[in-house]
Formats: structure tokens, C-alpha cells, sequence
């Protein structure tokens, strides 16, 4: 039995060598790192035991090759990621000194951009027990198309829906995602979101006041909430739990959501209680932030637990 399904976007990662290194003249970029949302969080769920299944596109090319390895090798069934005679999904980044990333993606016009209703087998969520939605994959109308099948199935299957809203700015832009975010943030039962995913759906409301009207949606059962170096959250209409953060050298924040999400899932999927989930997913944030690259710090229990053992060692979580 499939414990999780997920979709979306496919990427080889370029990373900028250098702070405020440029991409509209020449420099030297490090890469391809398998990447794209979903991968990362699919990959991780796998190495942390959890039985997943992909659905995506990638191209007949030698990016398409490095990320379907690499999934392939943390134990995440690509049965249904299709090969297309056309460019890999790429995605450029750069960091100023200021923090902030700028990015060049090439999405829509690749492999990627391939997803949509056909891309859904009828069956495909038939004995799954989740269905993880991102939403950096609702950046186009197909991916809109693919995610309102798979709603659909989700329904008439009994499958719950987890969704990282994921909300980035430059992408509303494309004006049919914010209403897209929103339906699946109403048919989803875990919500894994940031403060600024908060932001965007009940804007002007505090923090507090975000996740108690988040819980007045009757199908919505848990709450995850990540809070970069300020840890996590955790709640449900009982209790409310706080991780605090692991103190780790920060080296590239990059994918640590996804895979704090990809950690969290797998721990539910396989019948941990939320504490624990929890608990692994802060270590995993934590973990994966120490890593160059956006999936190079996803880690196996083994990793996992060596992280936390050094950790108990040195006593160095933050009281
Ligand atoms: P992104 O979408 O860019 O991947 P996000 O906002 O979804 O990021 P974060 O809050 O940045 O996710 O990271 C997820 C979790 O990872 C945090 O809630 C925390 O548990 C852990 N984490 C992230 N950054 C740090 C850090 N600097 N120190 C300790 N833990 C961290
Ligand atoms: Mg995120």
C-alpha cells in the first residue's frame, strides 16, 4: 500500500558560487541538484520509511536522468513520472547579502510543464492514505487541472489531502493560482504552512488568531507549523505543542520546508504519534539547513538519529 502520493514540479538546480553573484551577466554556478518542491519533500518521506509515489515529468536528458536516479534510490516509486522529449525543468538561484534569493526558472516550457489532467491515472490515489499538495506546483493551468483530479479522486477514494502552501510572492503573478491555493487549502486535513503562508490566507489576523479560524474548518484536523530558526508547532482542536530549535550552523535554507514536511508525513503515515513527528521534523529543518544544495542535508532515520544523539551529547538544544 502507497502511504503518500505526490506531484508537481522537477528540477535541476543551479546554485550561484558567489553572494550577490548575478544572473543577468557570467558566473560560475554549482549544479544540477536534484530539486523542485515536491521532489525534495517525496525524497525525504522515502528515506524516512514512508512508501511513496511520484507523479511528474521529466525530460529524456541527463538532469532528467540525475533526478529520477536520485528518487529512485531513496525508495520513492516512479512508476507514473514520465519521460518527455523535451528540456528537464532548471531553476537558477542566486543569494544577495541581504538573504533574499532571485531566481530564473524554466517550468512551464520544459518536461515539467507536461503535467496535467492526463498526467492522473484514474486509479492512481486507490488505496493511498495521503495525497501531499504543494503550492509552488499551482503555477500553471495544467498543474490546476492535474490538482483538481486528483481532489477529486481524493474525495470519492477517502484519501486525505496534506498541502505546504508554499506561497511565493513572484508567483501569484500568475493570477489563477491564489484562487487554486485557496481550494486546496479547504479540502486539505494536515496543513503544513509558514507564518507567510499564514499571511496570505487570513491577511491582517495575528498569528494566534490565524490557526484558530484554521481550525474552524471542520475537515482540517492538524496544523504544522514551521518557524525557520524559531522551530515548529504543532496544532490540533486538543493540544498545542512547540519544538524549540535545534541550534545548527545555517549554511543554505533552501528545501528545509519541504523536507521538514516530507519528515513530518512520513511519521504520521506510519502511525507516530504528532509529538514525535514533530520532533523528527525540527531535527530534519535543522539538519537539512547545514547542507549546501536543496536536497543534499535530507537525511534516513540512521542520519537522523546521529543528529540527535550529537545533539543530546553536546546538550545543545535551546532550553
Ligand atoms: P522553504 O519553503 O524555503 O523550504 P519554509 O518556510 O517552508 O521554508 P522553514 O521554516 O524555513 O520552512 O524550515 C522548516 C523547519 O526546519 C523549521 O520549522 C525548523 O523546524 C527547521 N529549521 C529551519 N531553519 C532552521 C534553523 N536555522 N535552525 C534550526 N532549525 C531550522
Ligand atoms: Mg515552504
Amino acid at each position: 500500500m502507497i502511504h503518500i502520493i505526490a506531484f508537481g514540479e522537477m528540477l535541476a538546480e543551479f546554485m550561484a558560487e558567489r553572494i550577490d553573484q548575478r544572473l543577468d551577466e557570467p558566473g560560475s554556478f554549482r549544479g544540477p541538484f536534484p530539486s523542485g518542491a515536491p521532489v525534495i519533500f517525496a525524497d525525504q518521506a522515502a528515506r524516512q520509511g514512508a512508501r511513496v509515489k511520484y507523479i511528474g515529468h521529466l525530460g529524456a536528458d541527463a538532469f532528467g536522468d540525475a533526478i529520477h536516479d536520485r528518487l529512485v534510490q531513496a525508495g520513492v516509486d516512479v512508476g507514473c513520472v514520465k519521460r518527455e522529449l523535451l528540456p528537464t525543468g532548471t531553476a537558477f538561484v542566486t543569494y544577495a547579502s541581504d538573504g533574499s534569493r532571485s531566481f530564473v526558472f524554466n517550468v512551464t516550457a520544459s518536461a515539467s510543464g507536461r503535467l496535467g489532467r492526463d498526467s492522473i491515472r484514474d486509479d492512481v490515489l486507490q488505496g493511498c492514505q495521503y495525497l501531499h499538495v504543494m503550492g509552488s506546483t499551482l503555477n500553471n493551468d495544467g498543474a490546476i487541472k492535474a490538482v483538481d483530479a486528483l481532489l477529486s479522486q481524493a474525495e470519492a477514494f477517502g484519501v486525505k489531502v496534506s498541502f505546504d502552501p508554499n506561497v511565493r510572492v513572484e508567483m501569484l503573478q500568475f493570477e489563477p493560482m491564489a484562487a487554486a491555493l485557496r481550494k486546496v487549502f479547504e479540502r486539505c486535513h494536515v496543513f503544513l504552512p509558514s507564518e507567510t503562508d499564514l499571511e496570505f490566507f487570513y491577511p491582517g489576523l495575528s498569528l494566534e488568531e490565524a490557526i484558530a479560524q484554521c481550525l474552524q474548518r471542520d475537515q482540517l484536523e492538524w496544523v504544522a507549523l514551521k518557524l525557520g530558526n524559531g522551530g515548529c508547532r504543532y496544532i490540533d482542536r486538543n493540544q498545542s505543542l512547540h519544538a524549540k530549535p535545534f541550534p545548527v550552523t545555517e549554511v543554505d535554507p533552501t528545501g528545509a520546508g519541504d523536507c521538514f514536511g516530507g519528515t513530518f508525513m512520513a511519521a504520521i503515515a506510519q502511525g507516530f504519534e504528532p509529538q514525535r513527528a514533530l520532533h523528527l521534523a525540527n531535527a530534519a529543518g535543522a539538519l537539512a539547513v547545514t547542507r549546501l544544495g536543496p536536497m543534499e542535508g535530507n537525511s534516513t532515520p540512521d542520519q537522523l538519529n546521529a543528529f540527535l544523539q550529537e545533539d543530546l551529547r553536546n546538550d545543545r538544544q535551546i532550553a
